[in-house]
């Protein structure tokens, strides 16, 4: 049994402005990384990199509605 040090946490907003970065649609995550970066997906890239990015990440923002919270595998 392991105890997680630091949980993401997890703001929602009306609308993010951001493009995802992998594919260009308008974001509906942004991260950001334990190294400070930020980074932007659609729900289709944030969904498929769900698990990664739940290993990486100090902060969510979603945007309001997109039910990101399921698609986090409980660590
Ligand atoms: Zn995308």
């Amino acid at each position: 049994m392991t105890t997680t040090l630091s949980q993401p946490e997890i703001t929602f907003v009306d609308a993010l402005t951001e493009r995802c970065d992998s594919c260009g649609a308008a974001a509906k995550l942004e991260v950001t990384l334990a190294s400070g970066g930020v980074l932007a997906f659609c729900g289709h890239h944030a969904q498929r990199h769900a698990s990664e990015l739940a290993k990486v990440a100090t902060r969510f923002t979603a945007e309001d509605g997109f039910d990101w919270t399921a698609k986090v595998p409980a660590v």
